[in-house]
């Protein structure tokens, strides 16, 4: 028997400077649902190539490269999901959702994870017969969203929630900031062979061009640094063996602040 998700198709399409809104569809049913939406252009052209219409829209957080391209991509029948919490701010909602609820997305179960830090009521959509994570700006390639309004204690949690996931989900994020990611994580860790190879993979996929999210959730276990405060290797690194977790991510995100 294939799998569940073998009639989802997850579709990258780039917006803005560096941007990624994912669509996702089901052959099966016919439906089609956009994660984020930076732009409206290049994901109308995506949906009118493919002669797919949009029955969901997931909006992940309000910061206005994620929703400004909403409005044109709105049909009348298309849903519009959001964090409830962040009803306030974000385009009007037509399911409005709260951490650990589950909907139907596509035909396929989603279940929604708050993952505050980079903004307050940020949120994560898993979907798990497509092994398949959408993170935005909170778990990303090598790196984590800035924290713009949350706490490190917050964004640590977060992380820590999105850790638990199966090793084989793919993590959707919402940027290509991964090459700037992995200089980072090497300035920090100069000597760990796994970051080593993967800062050699990723410069060598984007010299060519091509897109380094999504990424496995099992390499960001194992190299992603805001992952692993809890890591001995990266608290011995930072001569931080005796230090928490969270002031361990706290030291981490500020000195990529400051990189
Ligand atoms: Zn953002
Ligand atoms: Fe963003």
């Amino acid at each position: 028997m294939p799998p569940d998700s073998i009639n989802l198709e997850i579709v990258t399409v780039r917006c803005l400077a560096d941007n990624y809104a994912f669509v996702l569809h089901n052959s099966a049913t016919g439906q089609t649902a956009l994660v984020d939406a930076p732009e409206a252009g290049p994901v109308q052209a995506e949906l009118d190539a493919r002669g797919w219409t949009l029955s969901d829209i997931i909006l992940t957080h309000h910061h206005w490269d994620h929703i400004d391209g909403l409005e044109p991509l709105r049909n009348d029948g298309v849903r519009v999901i959001g964090a409830a919490a962040d009803a306030h701010r974000l385009p009007a909602l037509d399911l409005a959702v709260n951490d650990g609820d589950r909907f139907d997305l596509c035909g396929e179960k989603a279940q929604v994870f708050d993952v505050s830090g980079h903004t307050i009521n940020h949120i994560a959509v898993f979907v798990p017969a497509a092994k398949a994570v959408f993170t935005a700006d909170s778990l990303m390639a090598l790196g984590c969203g800035r924290l713009f309004e949350g706490t490190p204690a917050q964004m640590w949690r977060s992380l820590q929630k999105l850790r638990e996931l199966p090793d084989d989900t793919m993590v959707y994020s919402g940027h290509e900031y991964t090459e700037n990611n992995a200089k980072f994580a090497l300035s920090i860790e100069p000597d760990n062979p796994d970051i080593i190879s993967r800062v050699r993979a990723t410069i060598a996929a984007r010299a060519k061009g091509e897109a380094t999210v999504p990424s496995r959730l099992a390499d960001e276990k194992r190299t992603n640094p805001y992952l692993r405060a809890d890591d001995p290797v990266l608290m011995s690194a930072l001569g931080m063996l005796n230090d928490s977790p969270t002031e361990v991510f706290a030291e981490v995100r500020n000195r990529k602040d400051n990189f």
